[in-house]
This record gives structure tokens, sequence and C-alpha cells, in this order.
């Protein structure tokens, strides 16, 4: 998984994020899935979006150039 990635929308910088929840005064955490964070327009980007785009990568390579 990349650390980080081009976003489509501003082709800003968007990093890998992850959230943790604590629960019980920090003695059970939590971790949601890693997602995107765009730096420049905020936008988010969950992993099933990232594995749209993998399965993308996989299909453009069945004849198509990749740009
Ligand atoms: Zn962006």
């Amino acid at each position: 998984m990349e650390k980080e990635i081009k976003c489509r929308l501003c082709q800003g910088r968007a990093e890998l994020q992850f959230e943790e929840v604590k629960l019980s005064d920090g003695r059970i955490t939590i971790r949601d899935p890693p997602y995107y964070k765009c730096l420049k327009c905020r936008r988010e980007f969950t992993t099933s979006e990232q594995m749209t785009e993998l399965s993308g990568q996989i299909s453009s390579k069945n004849g198509k150039k990749p740009e």
C-alpha cells in the first residue's frame, strides 16, 4: 500500500491515514481501516476506492497502456 498518492480531484497530495478509537480510558484501541486524505482539498479516500483503483490497475495491464 502506497503511503502517498495523487488526489484525483485536485492532483494534490493524499496521505495514508490511520484512525484510532480508544475505549475504556485507552485500555482498548480499535483501529479503523486505513484511508487516504488529501492535504489540499481534504477529500478522504476510502479503502473501497483503493480496491477499485487496484482492480483498475490490473485490468489496465490486459492490453491497455497506463498513462
Ligand atoms: Zn485533493
